[in-house]
């Protein structure tokens, strides 16, 4: 067990207030992963403080320069790769194979924020007038306020840092409560890296108090959240307020829809790995199944045999499928609307309750679990689960089973299994959501494409890919008179 520190203003060190918390292995509670400052305010302002000063030299730094550092962390993360991944599944209980993924997207991230460094391209555009030229500028926007979840505790916060980096702006960064170990190893590799102290700034402790105080510092130019819808409304309003720029990322209900003419195999393969890997804690997880009638028997028949397969236990054996819930709270919320589905006419076909046997007996386990029979105005139809739980819903036509998918608030991911190219077709058109896949399940995205959602899901950014690089840059145009005359613009000339 380690004593972990904030790192502010180019120093690691305890909180003001000398409050820490405890981080617990979700897999086994008795085991205390570290102990973390628990900050305020106080300690937020500082590391503003010192973004700020940080800011003043790292928007001077040429961004290839920028992009180097980048390069260097991700051939650490490389290097530091397993001993992360191991440090992840205790610290929130992803299986091996998927923590390993998810330091991997962090490493992907880099090389890719590496490159941009070399792009980060403006426009240019004709003038309407002689002898003058227009041209447009990617500026760096400021300090960033970085606030992520737990459930992909490397890739998010380098999703967020590396291009917020290579933009040129300085970081204050919260991790989620339950996942402050990796976070801080993401810190000390990108200072082993060569990056300058006070860029990166990494303050723990609560949502309610570290988070809101990086939210209403107006020194803090720019948030980009990842977590619950909820929070991320109050996120929302408090950065209107400021006229802040915020990118939100939040809840999803994804669903994947399976055609009569799909390969079933294929489906089914996509489904278990859509709707029970990392148990269910993505946002991207596939919460609903929706079934063409003609192969809603034989279909279910299979994945239910092949779901009580599934091997649930501690994610550092490398033959389990399932670890556990991230905490006693998340096992309760599953467990509140397994008994919804229940009250509400669902049928339980598999799962419904907890795993307590053997390895399982400490820490907080739940069985794979769905049900049938869910109709589209049911609660396990329409709410974020965030755990091992699938409703299964039967359609007609391929009409109905998009106007399903889309009838919720939610668009983040979405998914059709079938043969026919007229229908992917129709489904990539009428499909509302940031993602659609093709004979794919609803997760697997790529770190060089763009990642969000429409509707309830965020507000209207993404993350990932080109576009992210333009969310944390500013544009300048300018405008170059080589005349050596006064030329007036938006004057008729004509
Ligand atoms: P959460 O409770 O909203 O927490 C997210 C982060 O916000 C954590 O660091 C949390 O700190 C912090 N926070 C909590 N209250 C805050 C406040 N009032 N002001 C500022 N920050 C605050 O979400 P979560 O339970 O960690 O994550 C699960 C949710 O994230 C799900 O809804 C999931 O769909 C969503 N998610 C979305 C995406 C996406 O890209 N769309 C990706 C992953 C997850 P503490 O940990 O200290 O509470």
């Amino acid at each position: 067990m380690e004593n972990y520190q904030n790192f502010i203003n180019g120093k690691w060190q305890d909180c003001k207030s000398g409050k820490t918390f405890e981080n617990r292995n979700p897999a086994d509670w008795d085991e205390v992963v570290g102990i973390f400052p628990k900050s305020d305010k106080e300690d937020v302002e500082m590391a503003v403080k010192s973004a700020r000063e940080g800011f003043n030299d790292w928007r001077l730094t040429p961004a290839p320069k920028r992009g180097d550092i980048l390069k260097k962390v991700g051939d650490i993360m490389v290097d530091r790769k397993e001993e992360i991944a191991r440090l992840m599944t205790r610290e929130m209980g992803k299986i091996i194979h998927e923590t390993r993924g998810d330091v991997q997207e962090g490493i992907d991230t880099a090389y890719y924020a590496a490159s941009e460094g070399r792009r980060l391209l403006g426009h240019n555009a004709p003038s309407e007038l002689e002898n003058k030229m227009n041209l447009s500028f990617r500026m760096p926007i400021g300090v960033a306020g970085i606030i992520t979840p737990w459930n992909f505790p490397m890739a998010i916060p380098t999703w967020k840092i590396f291009p917020a980096l290579v933009c040129g702006n300085t970081i204050v960064f919260k991790p989620a409560s339950d996942t402050p170990a990796t976070a801080t190893e993401l810190v000390k590799i990108l200072l082993e890296a060569g990056l300058p102290p006070n860029v990166i700034n990494i303050v723990h402790g609560g949502g309610g108090k570290v988070g809101t105080a990086i939210v209403n510092n107006t020194d803090v130019d720019v948030i980009s959240f990842t977590g619950s819808s909820e929070v991320g409304q109050t996120i929302a309003e408090a950065g209107g307020r400021q006229l802040k720029r915020v990118s939100l990322e939040l809840g999803g209900k994804n669903a994947q829809i399976v055609m009569d003419d799909a390969n079933l195999e294929l489906a089914i393969e996509g489904v278990l790995w859509g709707a029970f890997g990392t148990t269910g804690q993505r946002c991207t997880a596939t919460s609903r199944l929706i079934l063409h009638e003609d192969i809603h028997d034989k279909f279910m028949e299979m994945l239910v045999a092949h779901t009580k397969n599934l091997k649930i236990g501690n994610g550092l054996n490398e033959d389990v499928n399932v670890g556990p819930c991230v905490n006693e709270g998340q096992r309760e919320i599953v467990e509140k609307y397994v008994k919804i589905g229940k009250k509400e006419g669902g049928t339980l076909v598999c799962g419904g309750e907890q795993m307590n046997d053997g390895e399982c007996s400490k820490g907080f386990f739940y069985k794979p679990t769905i049900f049938t029979g869910i109709t589209p105005d049911m609660t396990i139809a329409q709410e974020e689960i965030f755990g091992p739980v699938l409703s299964v819903l039967k359609i007609k036509s391929l009409e109905e089973a998009i106007e399903v998918l889309n009838g919720t608030i939610y668009g983040l991911s979405s998914s059709i299994y079938t043969q026919d190219v007229n229908s992917a077709f129709k489904a990539i058109r009428d499909i509302e959501a940031g993602i659609t896949y093709i004979n794919g399940p609803t997760i697997g995205a790529e770190a060089h494409m763009p990642f969000g959602g429409v509707k309830a899901t965020g507000n209207g950014h993404r993350e990932g890919g080109w576009e992210v690089y333009e969310f944390f840059s500013e544009t300048k145009a300018v405008y170059v008179d080589f005349s050596g005359k006064l030329q007036r613009a938006q004057i008729d000339n004509y």
